[in-house]
C-alpha cells in the first residue's frame, strides 16, 4: 500500500497520544455549521477540562467561551468551531 500523503517526521516520540490531524484536514472553521460547534462535541477539550464533557465540563465564567483543545485536531479549538468529525456529546 501506498504511503502517499505522509509528510514530516514520524511524531510518535514523547506522548503517548495518536497524532491529530491538521485543521485543513478535518476542513475546521472557527463558526459553527448549522446549529453544530466544537463546544456541543464529543471530542471538544475546554480549557482546563476534560473530553467528553462539552463547554461546560471546563472552567466556568467568561474562560468558558475561550478555546480549547480538541482529541482529534491539532492547535486551538474554538467552542463554537465545526469540523467534519463532529460529533454530538449525546450521540
Ligand atoms: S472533532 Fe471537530 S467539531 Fe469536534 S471538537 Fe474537534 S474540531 Fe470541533
Amino acid at each position: 500500500m501506498a504511503l502517499a500523503g505522509l509528510s514530516g517526521p514520524p511524531r510518535y516520540a514523547a506522548a503517548a497520544a495518536p497524532p491529530k490531524v491538521t485543521k485543513a484536514a478535518a476542513h475546521y472553521q472557527d463558526y459553527p455549521n448549522d446549529g453544530q460547534m466544537c463546544g456541543m462535541c464529543k471530542f471538544y477539550i475546554p480549557p482546563g477540562g476534560s473530553p467528553g464533557a462539552g463547554m461546560m465540563g471546563g472552567t466556568m465564567g467568561p474562560e468558558m467561551m475561550a478555546a480549547g483543545t480538541c482529541q482529534i485536531v491539532e492547535g486551538s479549538i474554538s467552542p463554537r468551531g465545526w469540523c467534519q468529525f463532529y460529533r454530538p456529546l449525546s450521540g
